[in-house]
Parts: structure tokens; C-alpha cells; sequence
């Protein structure tokens, strides 16, 4: 299977530009990278994947470029549309570690990325192949953050950028990204599901280029994410984490996370047994990749009603299923569904420790507790655990789990009886 951890590296077809070329995950044809556009394959309409000839070990990453683009040995161009994205902290958090019960516990915050969230890591390289196809205007649908990258990178390479939300269901920070960055917003009357049906028709009727995470190009700049967690838990433990845990909504992250550990599998850096677990976790409302997980099933069934305050992971459809499920299987992963309750406790846990996220980002860490809490995950375990967005791009959700502000006079004497009571 060309998803295994273990497949050989694959033979270079004659279409293969420098090195670069994508392949279809389901039945292996194989297509130039930057000829014509193209989101899936044109044999089978299966999702695509960009292979190369050579692929860099760890020790390859040497320093040249900044960010996602010290990793250019692992993307399928040497530079792109740059703002500095990626290098994000990974926090030690020894309450939240002692709390959970965990050997370590560190945060990978890619709320701390230019525009707020990991989307910026695959807009980079995506808005660059944009330009290397010569397309004019950029499209996506977005529970939010996509948007907000898209419109940020999208300008700044001089690209019209269009955006596609659903009404009522995008946090404010989101839209107030979008809009000041110059992308036009279309506030569709429908969940995000709809709004990637209509984009996706949009793209196939070349209206835009869609910068989804569809977008196979988008998923090569995601996989820097899991380079840098393990780079850093090989400097600050000797060796690299057991499990990743993450919120998963269209599961971009979990397949480009899942595609950057058999790469360096197949570069001889990794082997497989060293590989995280990948664990994914996604809101009770909004659970099609759990339910496929639990039920042990090939495909995932759409959800046509979605729910949730985590409206970043509020998606019933989660197009890169066939990536990510395998990922979760192969790394001896799982999946798991928490409350809305435990979503915003684990933002407060995140909070204490001076860490902000929204809420989908706390649903990584509410996850690992339960996890823990059932068995699941050992005591003994090294564990990451992604937070995708910044805590400023849900306001609401922010002021609403933590204290209301408490009206006092304006004097000093009012303040200080105040205070004492
Ligand atoms: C996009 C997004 C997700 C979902 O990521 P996928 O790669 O689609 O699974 C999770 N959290 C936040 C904050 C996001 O913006
Ligand atoms: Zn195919």
C-alpha cells in the first residue's frame, strides 16, 4: 500500500519536474507538479500526494532559511511567499504535565505563527505554487483561519483572494483578518461542508485556485510542524516524542504529519518503531474521523449536521480521511471525541500556564486527558500536543471562559472596598 510506513521509495515517472512530481494515492498515476492545475486525480478523482527522488534525512536541515524554509529540502520549491511563519514555541508545561500524569508534556502553540494558526505553514508554500502556474485569484472555504492566511499570504503575493464562510460560524478575530488583508468575503448561508462544495465547483470550473488543504502543495508546507517537534524532542530528551496529539477538522495536519515521519522513514532517519502516535481528537459534535476510528472503517461517513464551540474543527466532512486514517492506523494512534465542557476546561488549563488558544486548540489537550484518564496513554509516555490557533481569534469564546470584568467607581477608596469584599 503506497500509504504504508514501510513502502519503498517510489521510481521517478518521466513527468517528474526536478526531482518533484504527484502521484494519486489511490491508484499510483502520476502527474507534472507545476504544468496544469490540478487538486485530484484525473484517473480515479483520488486525492493526490507530492513525491520526490530525494528525500533529506534530519541532518539535511541545516540551517539555510528560516522557518518552514529551512526545511526546502523537503518541499516541493526552494523558497516562497514568506512571513516568517513557523519556528513556533514548544512550551514546557509542568503544572498541566504533573496534572495529566504524563513522563512530559510539551505544547507545540502554532497560534504563534504570523497570521495565528499552522495555516500560515501551508500557505506559504501553496500561494508560492500559485504563482508558479501563473493563476490569478486564490479561493478557499474556511471555518475561519484559512481564510485569515490566505488573505494575509495571498496579497502579499500580490494574488486576489476570495473566501467563502459560513454564516454565523466564524469566529470575529477570523473575519476581522480576512477583511483587513483585502480578501473578498462571501458569507455563504450554509455549514463549512457547503462552502468547500461550492469552492471546489468554483476551482473545477476555473474560476480561482483553491487553497484548501485538498491543495496537496498546502499539506507539504504542514508536514514542518512535526520536523520541528522532532528535532526539538531529540535536543531536550535524546530521543522523540511517543505520541502527537492533535485537533482534527479536515485532517490536513494529521495526514502532513503522518507523510513528513514516512519520509524520513524512508530517508533512513526514522525508523518506524520510533515514529509518534498519532492521535487525533475531535469535538462530540463534529465526529466523523472518531467514529471511522472506533468502528475500524475504511472511509469516514459524512456528518451532515455538525455542532460544536470549537468552530474551527466544526466539519462533518473531512476530505483528507484517506491520508489521515491510515496515519492514525500505521503509528498505532487513535482518535477520540470530548465535550464542549472539556474543551473549554482544558483552554483555562492552557490559560494557567499563560498559553492562549481557541477553543479547537485546547481540544489537543483535553483529548490527552482523557486518554490518560482511560488507560490509553501510559504514564510513561513523552507526549506533544498542538494548539492550532491563538486564543485572540475567538474573543467570545475566550471572555466567556474566563471571569467577567467587575464594574467599580473611579476612585481609590471605591476600588479598595471593592476589593475587600
Ligand atoms: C484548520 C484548523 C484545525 C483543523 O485542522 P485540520 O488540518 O483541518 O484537521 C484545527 N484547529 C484550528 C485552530 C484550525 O484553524
Ligand atoms: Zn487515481
Amino acid at each position: 500500500m503506497s500509504l504504508s510506513l514501510s513502502a519503498d521509495s517510489p521510481a521517478v515517472p518521466d513527468d517528474a519536474d526536478d526531482g518533484v512530481w504527484l502521484e494519486c494515492i489511490e491508484c499510483g498515476e502520476t502527474f507534472a507538479p507545476f504544468d496544469d492545475v490540478r487538486y485530484t486525480c484525473d484517473e480515479c478523482d483520488g486525492l493526490l500526494e507530492v513525491r520526490y527522488a530525494d528525500l533529506p534525512t534530519l541532518e539535511d536541515f541545516d540551517g539555510q532559511g528560516q522557518g518552514v524554509w529551512r526545511y526546502a529540502d523537503a518541499l516541493p520549491l526552494e523558497s516562497g511567499v514568506s512571513i516568517q511563519e513557523g519556528a513556533t514555541p514548544l512550551y514546557e508545561v509542568p503544572r498541566l504535565e504533573e496534572s495529566v500524569g504524563v513522563e512530559a508534556l510539551r505544547i507545540k502553540h502554532e497560534g504563534m505563527n504570523p497570521t495565528g494558526s499552522f495555516k500560515d505553514r501551508g500557505m506559504t508554500v501553496g500561494t508560492a505554487v500559485a504563482r508558479e502556474l501563473g493563476v490569478g485569484r486564490l479561493a478557499c472555504a474556511s471555518t475561519g483561519n484559512t481564510s485569515a492566511a490566505l488573505a494575509a499570504y495571498g496579497t502579499r503575493g500580490d494574488m486576489e483572494t476570495l473566501v467563502l464562510l459560513p454564516a454565523g460560524k466564524v469566529a470575529a478575530g477570523k473575519v476581522a483578518q480576512a477583511s483587513l488583508h483585502g480578501a473578498r468575503i462571501l458569507e455563504v448561508d450554509g455549514n463549512f461542508d457547503a462552502c468547500l462544495d461550492i469552492v471546489q465547483d468554483l476551482a473545477a470550473r476555473g474560476e480561482a485556485y483553491l487553497l484548501n488543504s485538498l491543495n496537496p502543495f498546502r499539506l507539504e508546507g504542514q508536514k514542518t510542524i512535526g520536523l520541528e517537534i522532532l528535532e526539538a524532542f531529540q535536543a531536550d530528551y535524546g530521543t522523540f516524542p511517543d505520541r502527537i496529539v492533535l485537533p482534527v477538522g479536515n485532517a490536513g495536519n494529521t495526514s502532513a504529519l503522518y507523510k513528513a515521519f514516512r519520509e524520513l522513514v524512508q530517508a533512513g532517519s526514522l525508523e518506524p518503531e520510533e515514529v509518534p502516535k498519532l492521535t487525533g481528537v475531535q469535538a462530540e459534535g463534529a465526529a466523523p474521523m472518531v467514529e471511522a476510528i472506533e468502528n475500524g472503517a475504511d472511509e469516514v461517513r459524512r456528518w451532515d449536521e455538525v455542532e460544536t464551540r470549537a468552530t474551527a474543527i466544526r466539519i462533518g466532512n473531512p476530505v483528507n480521511a484517506p491520508k489521515a486514517l491510515p496515519g492514525i492506523r500505521e503509528t498505532g494512534g487513535t482518535a477520540i471525541a470530548v465535550s464542549d465542557e472539556e474543551i473549554t476546561d482544558a483552554q483555562r488549563d492552557l490559560a494557567r500556564e499563560g498559553i492562549g488558544v481557541e477553543p479547537a486548540s485546547a481540544a489537543s489537550v483535553a483529548g490527552l486527558r482523557k486518554l490518560r484518564a482511560e488507560g490509553i496513554v501510559d504514564d510513561d509516555e513523552r507526549v506533544a500536543c498542538l494548539t492550532t490557533g491563538h486564543l485572540l481569534k475567538d474573543p467570545d469564546a475566550a471572555a466567556a471562559a474566563g471571569a467577567e470584568p467587575e464594574p467599580v467607581p473611579a476612585d481609590t477608596e471605591g476600588v479598595l472596598e471593592h476589593l475587600q469584599n
